[in-house]
This record gives C-alpha cells, structure tokens and sequence, in this order.
C-alpha cells in the first residue's frame, strides 16, 4: 500500500458519505487510524494494508449508517454495526489516538466529544 493508495481510499471514503456529519466523523477515524499506524505498525505518510482495510471497512459502516445526517458517534450508538473483531481493533485504535487527538486535533476532537453527547434520534435495541 503506497502513499497514493491511501490517499484515494480516503477520497473514495468520503465520496461514500454524504452528510456532513459522516464525511467529519470519517475524517476523525481516518486521523485515529493514521495516528494509531504511525505508533505501532511504523508506517509513514499512509495506513498500512491492515490498517487501511480497516479505515476502508470504517468508511463503509458510516456510508452505510441508517441514521445519516442524524447521526451519533460511532460510540454512542444503539445500533453495532462493527462486526465483532472489527470492533475489537477500532476500539483499540480509539482508546489509543482518543487523548493525542486532544493535543493535534483538538478542534475535531472538541467536535467529536460534542456531538458524542447527542443522544441518538432514536432508542432501539438491536441485540447486544
Ligand atoms: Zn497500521
């Protein structure tokens, strides 16, 4: 995975979101991620194939998210649509990046933690 691949998996992200609210909310991931690969899989200016794959799965869920403009953080919602070993790797990469975004990102972060606080439109339990 080069450079310019990840750049247009990033694009191809975002021309999958069409709200606002998931185009900010995939570009926090994609941060995230970009943060996490650099600490631990040493990869420079891009994602590494796994961590790619994942940002490109991430991307799609948001895309895909039944709440669109409406939507919560991926954190606050009912509706867990990460499969499980999914789950397991983004919520590693959160628990790592969520307090370095504070120092470099802090305006998306201040965005991430308000609009974390919106209760999502609807409360329905779907499993888990
Ligand atoms: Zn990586």
């Amino acid at each position: 995975m080069n450079k310019q691949d990840a750049a247009s998996s990033l694009k191809e992200g975002l021309m999958q979101a069409d709200s606002p609210r998931a185009r900010r909310e995939l570009k926090t991931v994609r941060v995230m991620i970009a943060l996490f690969c650099r600490a631990h899989h040493k990869a420079h200016g891009g994602l590494c194939p796994e961590c790619n794959e994942l940002f490109l799965y991430a991307s799609e869920r948001i895309a895909r998210c039944p709440y669109g403009s409406d939507k919560p953080t991926c954190q606050k919602c009912p509706i867990h649509c990460y499969k499980r070993d999914r789950r397991e790797q983004i919520r590693e990469v959160m628990r790592f990046a969520g307090p370095r975004m504070a120092l470099r990102h802090p305006l998306l972060t201040l965005w991430h933690l308000i609009s974390g606080r919106r209760k999502p439109p609807e409360r329905k339990k779907l499993g888990q």
